[in-house]
Protein backbone atom coordinates (compact mmCIF):
# COMPACT_ATOMS: atom_id res chain seq x y z
CA UNK A 1 0.00 0.00 0.00
CA UNK A 2 1.28 3.63 -0.87
CA UNK A 3 1.26 5.57 2.14
CA UNK A 4 1.47 9.07 1.20
CA UNK A 5 4.57 11.37 3.68
CA UNK A 6 2.78 13.09 5.82
CA UNK A 7 2.68 17.37 6.12
CA UNK A 8 5.71 17.94 8.16
CA UNK A 9 7.73 15.32 6.86
CA UNK A 10 11.51 16.22 5.52
CA UNK A 11 12.56 15.73 1.91
CA UNK A 12 15.97 15.83 1.38
CA UNK A 13 17.60 17.03 -1.69
CA UNK A 14 21.04 16.33 -3.32
CA UNK A 15 22.28 19.52 -5.30
CA UNK A 16 21.54 22.87 -4.08
CA UNK A 17 20.72 24.84 -7.08
CA UNK A 18 17.82 27.00 -9.00
CA UNK A 19 16.30 23.01 -9.71
CA UNK A 20 16.64 22.16 -5.53
CA UNK A 21 15.32 25.78 -5.05
CA UNK A 22 12.57 25.38 -6.84
CA UNK A 23 11.79 21.77 -5.55
CA UNK A 24 11.83 23.20 -2.42
CA UNK A 25 9.57 25.68 -2.33
CA UNK A 26 7.00 23.59 -4.27
CA UNK A 27 7.70 21.22 -1.01
CA UNK A 28 6.86 23.74 1.43
CA UNK A 29 3.81 25.08 -0.30
CA UNK A 30 2.44 20.92 0.71
CA UNK A 31 3.89 21.22 4.38
CA UNK A 32 6.97 19.26 3.99
CA UNK A 33 10.29 20.30 5.56
CA UNK A 34 13.59 20.48 2.94
CA UNK A 35 17.07 19.37 3.80
CA UNK A 36 20.03 20.05 0.77
CA UNK A 37 23.29 18.19 0.91
CA UNK A 38 25.18 19.94 -1.29
CA UNK A 39 29.19 20.82 -1.15
CA UNK A 40 28.87 24.71 -1.69
CA UNK A 41 28.78 26.54 1.50
CA UNK A 42 25.39 29.18 0.38
CA UNK A 43 23.77 27.21 -2.20
CA UNK A 44 20.62 28.46 -3.48
CA UNK A 45 18.41 26.13 -2.38
CA UNK A 46 19.45 26.32 1.26
CA UNK A 47 17.89 29.60 1.38
CA UNK A 48 14.55 28.51 1.34
CA UNK A 49 15.13 24.90 2.81
CA UNK A 50 15.30 23.86 6.52
CA UNK A 51 18.52 22.43 6.80
CA UNK A 52 21.74 22.14 5.08
CA UNK A 53 24.46 19.66 5.06
CA UNK A 54 27.32 20.91 3.28
CA UNK A 55 29.55 17.99 2.17
CA UNK A 56 31.47 16.42 -0.88
CA UNK A 57 28.59 13.87 -2.53
CA UNK A 58 31.49 11.20 -2.00
CA UNK A 59 31.56 12.06 2.20
CA UNK A 60 30.18 9.13 3.26
CA UNK A 61 29.79 9.08 6.65
CA UNK A 62 27.91 12.48 5.74
CA UNK A 63 25.50 11.38 2.91
CA UNK A 64 24.57 8.41 5.55
CA UNK A 65 23.79 11.14 8.48
CA UNK A 66 22.02 13.12 5.77
CA UNK A 67 19.72 9.97 4.48
CA UNK A 68 18.78 9.31 8.59
CA UNK A 69 17.78 12.79 8.52
CA UNK A 70 15.05 12.64 6.28
CA UNK A 71 12.14 10.66 4.79
CA UNK A 72 12.60 10.09 1.49
CA UNK A 73 15.57 11.59 -1.28
CA UNK A 74 15.56 12.95 -4.15
CA UNK A 75 17.76 14.73 -6.34
CA UNK A 76 18.31 17.99 -8.92
CA UNK A 77 21.17 16.63 -11.24
CA UNK A 78 21.91 13.23 -12.66
CA UNK A 79 25.58 12.88 -11.70
CA UNK A 80 25.94 11.58 -8.05
CA UNK A 81 28.40 9.23 -7.46
CA UNK A 82 27.62 5.80 -7.08
CA UNK A 83 29.22 5.00 -4.40
CA UNK A 84 26.84 8.02 -2.46
CA UNK A 85 24.05 5.99 -4.12
CA UNK A 86 24.99 2.60 -2.58
CA UNK A 87 25.57 4.12 0.91
CA UNK A 88 21.97 5.36 1.25
CA UNK A 89 19.69 3.06 -0.20
CA UNK A 90 19.38 0.99 2.42
CA UNK A 91 18.48 3.71 4.64
CA UNK A 92 16.52 5.63 3.12
CA UNK A 93 13.58 5.72 0.03
CA UNK A 94 15.09 7.33 -3.46
CA UNK A 95 13.36 8.46 -6.23
CA UNK A 96 13.86 8.45 -9.07
CA UNK A 97 15.51 5.03 -8.72
CA UNK A 98 18.66 3.79 -9.80
CA UNK A 99 18.05 2.29 -13.09
CA UNK A 100 17.06 5.82 -14.18
CA UNK A 101 20.06 7.59 -12.83
CA UNK A 102 22.37 4.75 -14.59
CA UNK A 103 21.08 5.12 -17.82
CA UNK A 104 21.20 8.69 -17.49
CA UNK A 105 24.58 8.94 -16.51
CA UNK A 106 26.29 7.15 -19.51
CA UNK A 107 25.15 8.31 -23.01
CA UNK A 108 26.11 5.26 -23.96
CA UNK A 109 23.63 2.98 -21.78
CA UNK A 110 20.95 5.89 -22.55
CA UNK A 111 21.17 5.21 -26.08
CA UNK A 112 21.32 1.53 -25.81
CA UNK A 113 18.08 1.54 -23.58
CA UNK A 114 16.34 3.55 -25.73
CA UNK A 115 16.98 1.95 -29.01
CA UNK A 116 16.15 -1.28 -26.70
CA UNK A 117 12.72 -0.15 -26.23
CA UNK A 118 12.46 0.19 -29.93
CA UNK A 119 12.42 4.43 -29.75
CA UNK A 120 14.92 6.07 -32.50
CA UNK A 121 18.10 8.13 -31.23
CA UNK A 122 20.91 9.76 -33.96
CA UNK A 123 23.08 6.85 -35.03
CA UNK A 124 26.18 6.26 -32.65
CA UNK A 125 29.02 4.58 -31.65
CA UNK A 126 31.23 3.78 -28.74
CA UNK A 127 34.45 5.50 -28.89
CA UNK A 128 37.62 5.09 -26.95
CA UNK A 129 40.24 5.24 -29.41
CA UNK A 130 41.42 6.60 -32.82
CA UNK A 131 40.68 3.41 -34.38
CA UNK A 132 37.46 2.95 -33.09
CA UNK A 133 36.58 6.71 -33.98
CA UNK A 134 38.03 5.89 -37.69
CA UNK A 135 35.31 3.00 -37.93
CA UNK A 136 32.71 4.92 -36.30
CA UNK A 137 33.01 7.61 -38.93
CA UNK A 138 33.00 5.21 -41.42
CA UNK A 139 29.64 4.43 -40.63
CA UNK A 140 27.91 6.99 -39.27
CA UNK A 141 29.52 9.53 -41.62
CA UNK A 142 29.79 13.41 -41.24
CA UNK A 143 28.83 15.77 -39.89
CA UNK A 144 29.04 14.23 -36.57
CA UNK A 145 29.34 15.02 -32.71
CA UNK A 146 32.07 13.45 -30.52
CA UNK A 147 30.67 13.30 -27.05
CA UNK A 148 31.50 12.51 -23.45
CA UNK A 149 29.49 9.78 -22.27
CA UNK A 150 29.60 11.08 -18.39
CA UNK A 151 29.34 14.33 -17.51
CA UNK A 152 28.26 16.07 -20.20
CA UNK A 153 25.43 19.16 -19.91
CA UNK A 154 24.55 22.49 -21.88
CA UNK A 155 26.59 21.36 -24.89
CA UNK A 156 29.70 20.71 -22.64
CA UNK A 157 32.45 17.83 -23.69
CA UNK A 158 31.16 17.97 -27.21
CA UNK A 159 33.20 18.44 -30.96
CA UNK A 160 30.94 18.82 -33.86
CA UNK A 161 33.50 16.56 -36.61
CA UNK A 162 32.89 18.43 -40.51
CA UNK A 163 35.08 15.76 -42.08
CA UNK A 164 37.23 12.69 -41.01
CA UNK A 165 40.40 14.39 -41.27
CA UNK A 166 39.49 16.27 -38.05
CA UNK A 167 39.16 13.01 -35.77
CA UNK A 168 42.70 13.40 -34.10
CA UNK A 169 42.82 16.69 -32.58
CA UNK A 170 38.68 16.32 -31.60
CA UNK A 171 39.94 12.75 -29.87
CA UNK A 172 42.39 14.53 -28.17
CA UNK A 173 40.03 16.95 -26.47
CA UNK A 174 38.76 14.05 -24.72
CA UNK A 175 42.21 13.09 -22.83
CA UNK A 176 41.20 9.14 -22.78
CA UNK A 177 37.62 9.65 -21.75
CA UNK A 178 34.76 7.33 -22.94
CA UNK A 179 33.31 9.08 -26.08
CA UNK A 180 30.45 8.18 -28.10
CA UNK A 181 29.99 9.12 -31.33
CA UNK A 182 26.46 10.31 -32.77
CA UNK A 183 25.41 11.30 -35.95
CA UNK A 184 24.40 15.17 -36.72
CA UNK A 185 20.51 14.81 -36.63
CA UNK A 186 19.25 17.15 -39.16
CA UNK A 187 16.02 18.37 -36.93
CA UNK A 188 13.38 20.79 -37.68
CA UNK A 189 12.46 21.78 -33.99
CA UNK A 190 13.89 20.75 -30.68
CA UNK A 191 10.85 20.01 -28.19
CA UNK A 192 11.15 18.40 -24.61
CA UNK A 193 8.58 16.39 -23.31
CA UNK A 194 8.39 16.81 -19.23
CA UNK A 195 6.45 13.95 -17.64
CA UNK A 196 5.64 12.64 -14.44
CA UNK A 197 5.27 9.18 -13.21
CA UNK A 198 3.58 8.71 -9.37
CA UNK A 199 4.02 5.45 -7.31
CA UNK A 200 0.77 3.71 -8.37
CA UNK A 201 2.10 3.87 -12.24
CA UNK A 202 -0.17 6.89 -12.75
CA UNK A 203 1.28 8.91 -15.47
CA UNK A 204 0.85 12.91 -16.44
CA UNK A 205 2.60 14.44 -19.13
CA UNK A 206 2.85 18.41 -19.61
CA UNK A 207 2.44 19.58 -23.40
CA UNK A 208 5.03 19.31 -25.25
CA UNK A 209 7.17 22.90 -25.21
CA UNK A 210 9.92 24.05 -28.44
CA UNK A 211 13.58 24.94 -27.05
CA UNK A 212 15.89 27.19 -28.40
CA UNK A 213 19.72 27.11 -27.46
CA UNK A 214 22.01 29.60 -27.73
CA UNK A 215 25.51 29.20 -27.23
CA UNK A 216 24.67 25.29 -25.87
CA UNK A 217 22.35 26.64 -23.32
CA UNK A 218 18.85 26.71 -23.42
CA UNK A 219 17.23 29.79 -24.21
CA UNK A 220 13.63 29.92 -24.50
CA UNK A 221 10.59 27.34 -24.21
CA UNK A 222 7.97 28.07 -26.16
CA UNK A 223 4.31 26.51 -25.07
CA UNK A 224 2.48 25.23 -27.15
CA UNK A 225 5.36 24.03 -29.59
CA UNK A 226 4.13 24.22 -33.22
CA UNK A 227 3.76 20.56 -33.64
CA UNK A 228 0.96 18.17 -35.85
CA UNK A 229 -1.27 16.92 -33.19
CA UNK A 230 0.52 12.97 -34.37
CA UNK A 231 4.07 14.05 -33.22
CA UNK A 232 2.63 15.59 -30.18
CA UNK A 233 0.62 12.41 -29.35
CA UNK A 234 3.71 10.57 -30.31
CA UNK A 235 6.21 12.93 -27.57
CA UNK A 236 3.56 11.66 -25.12
CA UNK A 237 3.18 8.22 -25.28
CA UNK A 238 6.77 7.87 -26.30
CA UNK A 239 7.28 9.48 -22.70
CA UNK A 240 5.22 7.16 -21.23
CA UNK A 241 6.74 4.12 -22.54
CA UNK A 242 10.31 5.59 -20.94
CA UNK A 243 8.43 6.09 -17.66
CA UNK A 244 7.10 2.62 -17.44
CA UNK A 245 10.10 0.70 -18.72
CA UNK A 246 12.74 2.34 -16.03
CA UNK A 247 9.44 1.79 -13.08
CA UNK A 248 10.00 5.40 -12.93
CA UNK A 249 9.07 7.57 -10.35
CA UNK A 250 9.28 11.40 -9.97
CA UNK A 251 9.49 13.95 -13.10
CA UNK A 252 11.32 13.55 -16.08
CA UNK A 253 12.65 15.66 -18.90
CA UNK A 254 13.21 14.46 -22.81
CA UNK A 255 14.67 16.26 -24.88
CA UNK A 256 13.06 15.32 -28.26
CA UNK A 257 14.37 16.13 -32.16
CA UNK A 258 11.36 16.58 -34.66
CA UNK A 259 12.49 15.42 -38.67
CA UNK A 260 11.06 14.59 -41.42
CA UNK A 261 10.98 10.69 -40.31
CA UNK A 262 9.43 11.68 -37.02
CA UNK A 263 10.75 12.06 -33.13
CA UNK A 264 14.74 11.07 -32.25
CA UNK A 265 15.14 10.89 -28.70
CA UNK A 266 18.17 13.00 -27.67
CA UNK A 267 18.20 12.42 -24.03
CA UNK A 268 16.55 12.02 -21.00
CA UNK A 269 17.07 13.95 -17.56
CA UNK A 270 15.37 12.01 -14.59
CA UNK A 271 14.80 15.13 -12.61
CA UNK A 272 13.14 18.55 -12.82
CA UNK A 273 13.88 20.32 -16.36
CA UNK A 274 14.62 23.83 -17.34
CA UNK A 275 12.35 23.08 -20.54
CA UNK A 276 9.90 22.80 -17.85
CA UNK A 277 9.88 25.95 -16.09
CA UNK A 278 7.13 27.55 -18.22
CA UNK A 279 5.22 24.98 -16.12
CA UNK A 280 4.80 27.17 -13.25
CA UNK A 281 2.47 30.25 -14.88
CA UNK A 282 1.49 28.03 -17.42
CA UNK A 283 -0.57 25.50 -15.14
CA UNK A 284 -2.64 25.36 -12.09
CA UNK A 285 0.46 22.31 -10.85
CA UNK A 286 3.86 23.01 -12.10
CA UNK A 287 6.97 20.54 -12.58
CA UNK A 288 7.93 21.24 -9.45
CA UNK A 289 4.96 20.39 -7.45
CA UNK A 290 4.38 17.23 -9.49
CA UNK A 291 7.60 16.35 -8.85
CA UNK A 292 7.21 16.58 -5.02
CA UNK A 293 3.93 14.98 -5.43
CA UNK A 294 5.18 12.03 -7.10
CA UNK A 295 8.43 11.00 -4.87
CA UNK A 296 5.85 11.87 -1.57
CA UNK A 297 3.07 8.71 -2.64
CA UNK A 298 0.53 11.56 -3.49
CA UNK A 299 -1.45 11.85 -6.36
CA UNK A 300 -0.26 13.34 -9.46
CA UNK A 301 -1.68 17.05 -10.44
CA UNK A 302 -3.83 17.68 -13.52
CA UNK A 303 -0.83 18.74 -16.35
CA UNK A 304 -3.09 20.66 -18.59
CA UNK A 305 -2.23 23.92 -19.91
CA UNK A 306 -4.42 26.99 -18.77
CA UNK A 307 -1.58 29.40 -20.90
CA UNK A 308 0.40 29.93 -23.64
CA UNK A 309 4.32 30.70 -22.55
CA UNK A 310 7.10 31.59 -23.16
CA UNK A 311 10.01 31.07 -20.98
CA UNK A 312 13.57 33.19 -21.12
CA UNK A 313 16.08 32.03 -19.26
CA UNK A 314 18.24 35.27 -17.38
CA UNK A 315 21.57 34.49 -18.00
CA UNK A 316 24.67 36.15 -17.00
CA UNK A 317 24.29 40.01 -16.95
CA UNK A 318 20.56 39.80 -18.74
CA UNK A 319 19.64 39.51 -14.64
CA UNK A 320 19.84 43.49 -14.63
CA UNK A 321 16.55 43.15 -16.73
CA UNK A 322 14.61 41.76 -14.63
CA UNK A 323 13.21 44.51 -12.75
CA UNK A 324 11.97 46.34 -15.99
CA UNK A 325 10.96 43.15 -17.02
CA UNK A 326 8.53 42.40 -14.34
CA UNK A 327 6.76 45.93 -15.14
CA UNK A 328 5.18 43.69 -17.96
CA UNK A 329 1.52 42.67 -16.16
CA UNK A 330 2.26 39.44 -18.78
CA UNK A 331 5.71 38.43 -17.35
CA UNK A 332 6.43 36.15 -14.27
CA UNK A 333 9.88 36.85 -12.96
CA UNK A 334 11.78 33.76 -11.00
CA UNK A 335 15.22 34.93 -9.80
CA UNK A 336 17.72 32.46 -7.98
CA UNK A 337 19.16 34.35 -5.14
CA UNK A 338 22.43 33.64 -6.62
CA UNK A 339 25.19 35.42 -5.00
CA UNK A 340 27.46 35.85 -8.42
CA UNK A 341 26.93 36.54 -11.71
CA UNK A 342 29.17 35.44 -14.54
CA UNK A 343 28.68 35.05 -18.38
CA UNK A 344 26.94 32.20 -19.15
CA UNK A 345 25.34 31.35 -15.11
CA UNK A 346 21.75 30.88 -15.03
CA UNK A 347 20.62 33.38 -12.90
CA UNK A 348 16.73 33.47 -13.51
CA UNK A 349 14.09 32.87 -16.06
CA UNK A 350 10.68 34.54 -16.89
CA UNK A 351 7.59 33.13 -17.79
CA UNK A 352 6.25 35.36 -20.40
CA UNK A 353 1.92 34.64 -20.40
CA UNK A 354 1.11 34.81 -24.20
CA UNK A 355 -2.38 34.25 -24.42
CA UNK A 356 -5.30 32.03 -23.14
CA UNK A 357 -4.54 28.02 -24.34
CA UNK A 358 -6.31 27.39 -27.44
P1 LIG B 1 23.04 17.52 -25.55
O1 LIG B 1 23.96 17.94 -24.44
O2 LIG B 1 23.30 16.15 -26.04
O3 LIG B 1 21.59 17.76 -25.23
O4 LIG B 1 23.36 18.51 -26.77
C1 LIG B 1 23.20 19.91 -26.68
C2 LIG B 1 22.61 20.45 -27.98
O5 LIG B 1 23.46 20.12 -29.08
C3 LIG B 1 21.25 19.87 -28.34
O6 LIG B 1 20.21 20.54 -27.70
C4 LIG B 1 21.24 20.06 -29.85
O7 LIG B 1 20.94 21.40 -30.19
C5 LIG B 1 22.68 19.80 -30.24
N1 LIG B 1 22.87 18.38 -30.58
C6 LIG B 1 23.20 17.40 -29.71
N2 LIG B 1 23.28 16.20 -30.34
C7 LIG B 1 23.00 16.44 -31.62
C8 LIG B 1 22.93 15.61 -32.79
N3 LIG B 1 23.20 14.29 -32.74
N4 LIG B 1 22.60 16.19 -33.97
C9 LIG B 1 22.34 17.52 -34.04
N5 LIG B 1 22.42 18.36 -32.97
C10 LIG B 1 22.72 17.83 -31.79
Amino acid sequence: MIRPLPSGATIGILGGGQLGRMLALAAARLGFQTHIFAPEESPPAAAVAAQLTQAAYDDIPAIQRFARAVDVITYEFENIPTAALEAIEDICPIHPGRAALAVSQDRLTEKDFLTGLGLITAPYAAVRTGDELDAALETIGTPAILKSRRFGYDGKGQVRLDNADQAASALDQFAGQDAILEGFVDFSQEISVIAARAMDSAIVCFDPGENHHKDGILATTTVPAKLSMALSTDAVILAGHILNALNYVGVMGIELFVTPQGLLVNEIAPRVHNSGHWTQNGCVIDQFEQHIRAIAGWPLGDGSRHSNVVMENLIGDALSTAAELACDPAVAVHLYGKGVCRAGRKMGHINRITGAAG
